[in-house]
């Protein structure tokens, strides 16, 4: 069964609760005007209280949402936790927009407040890439250049897209000549220019971060197809490398060609169509069938090699684990440092089987930690039938998902 994502379309997070954080400083009127928020805050942890070894780890869409409304339980939910500081994070293959954009509606949505550390979308582990910060990247995918400005806002410093490079060469794609138009709006000057004859000064690529679906697929699938060719990364040329039956996978992808990262492996999401659409899966499954016809594919022993981040994989999991330990030490280890136990269990509440479910149950924590998938009804899972993955337990809604969980772990205040 193909694997059908919640509406990805979500909300995001993105401040630190600081001083001088704008979002930390919207919140001051409600601080003072009532006397429970900072407790909401998680933020004022007692060295006295109970500790809690378990936190949880949010599904957005079909679990806190649904179509952009907050579902009827949401806020009930999280304010529980907060108010009992146990930790949570947010964990959705959405993206598109930078994480401060998501927190602000989201927590509007929930009323609930949320840091933007407790937000991972599917490009979020992106923002921890130093590696290729101070490189040239080439971001493809999302509304215009909005994904663009959001790896600026991560810390990349050197970004073209697709539509940069059809702006400057039209004819490296000729069939969106049309669209010139609509890329001229929002293209920039390239850093360096296209030209084989001086590799040295030509366009780099070092690495290409697929950061959201891609909305003109010719084009970002003829240039991802010139780069992975490349010799080097450097575009206009080829690799004299490539179908060299004496290198791995038959010399592709053998030439210090750049990674190639995908933030979200969906290939179809629940949108407002009545019929699930195609989503960035769906880009990917279109790129590796144009490469196997180029390269010969898996009858020649050549594959398409690329990282898949988003849930289900690994890494997604392991970035989201990391936050949570960060986000469990801000709220309850400032004043036991040291002495706070370690994370024993992590809920993963979701609606998706797909991602959420498969993700949770398949996580291997290096930590050691249990990560126990919980499944949701009020989203993509139809109540009364099998799930493809099944869950530790399948409940109502997320109210139900953390009542059985505190219950599991024998919480003093049992909501
Ligand atoms: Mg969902």
């Amino acid at each position: 069964m193909a694997a059908l994502a919640s509406t990805r379309r979500v909300p995001r997070l993105a401040c630190c609760l600081s001083a001088s954080c704008s979002r930390y400083q919207s919140l001051q009127p409600r601080i003072r005007g009532q006397p429970q928020t900072r407790r909401l805050l998680q933020i004022d942890a007692s060295p006295r209280a109970r500790v809690p070894e378990f936190a949880f780890a949010f599904d957005i869409d079909g679990v806190l949402v649904r179509s952009s409304d907050p579902l009827p339980r949401a806020h009930k939910a999280l304010s529980y936790l907060q108010s009992q500081r146990i930790p949570f994070v947010f964990l959705t293959n959405g993206g598109g927009k930078h994480e401060s954009e998501r927190v602000e509606e989201l927590s509007a949505k929930l009323d609930v407040p949320i840091a933007t550390s407790m937000f991972v979308q599917s490009h979020t582990p992106f923002a921890d890439m130093d590696e290729f910060k101070h490189k040239t990247v080439m971001v493809v995918g999302g509304d215009a250049d909005k994904c663009r400005v959001v790896a600026e806002r991560y810390g990349y410093t050197t970004v073209v897209t697709p539509g940069d490079i059809l702006t400057a060469y039209p004819t490296v794609w000729p069939f969106s000549n049309h669209l010139l138009q609509n890329y001229v709006a929002f293209s920039r000057p390239l850093p360096a220019p296209i030209d084989p004859a001086s590799p040295s000064t030509s366009l780099k690529i070092d690495a290409v971060l697929v950061f959201n679906d891609p909305r003109d697929w010719g084009l970002d699938t003829q240039i991802i197809k010139d780069v992975l060719l490349s010799r080097n990364g450097i575009l206009g040329t080829l690799s004299p490398k490539n179908g060299d039956p004496s290198l791995p996978n038959n010399g592709y992808q053998q030439d210090g060609q750049p990674p190639l990262y995908f933030s979200n492996p969906d290939l179809l999401w629940a949108a407002k169509y009545h019929l699930p659409r195609l989503g960035q899966g769906g880009f990917r499954a279109a790129l590796e069938g144009v490469w196997t016809a180029l390269t010969g594919g898996a009858k020649q022993n050549v594959e398409l090699q690329k990282i898949v981040m988003g849930k289900p994989h690994q890494p997604t999991y392991e970035f989201a684990e990391k936050r949570l330990i960060a986000h469990r030490r801000e709220i309850l280890g400032q004043r036991q440092e040291g002495a706070l136990a370690p994370l024993k269990r992590v809920y993963m509440v979701g609606d998706n089987p797909e991602s959420d479910i498969l993700g949770g149950n398949s996580y291997r924590s290096p930590h050691g930690t249990d990560w126990a998938s919980i499944l949701v009804q009020t989203g993509v899972y139809v109540e009364g039938t099998t799930p493809a993955h099944v869950p530790r337990k399948i409940v109502g809604d997320v109210w139900d998902a953390v009542s059985w969980a505190v219950a599991q772990e024998k919480w003093s205040a049992n909501p």
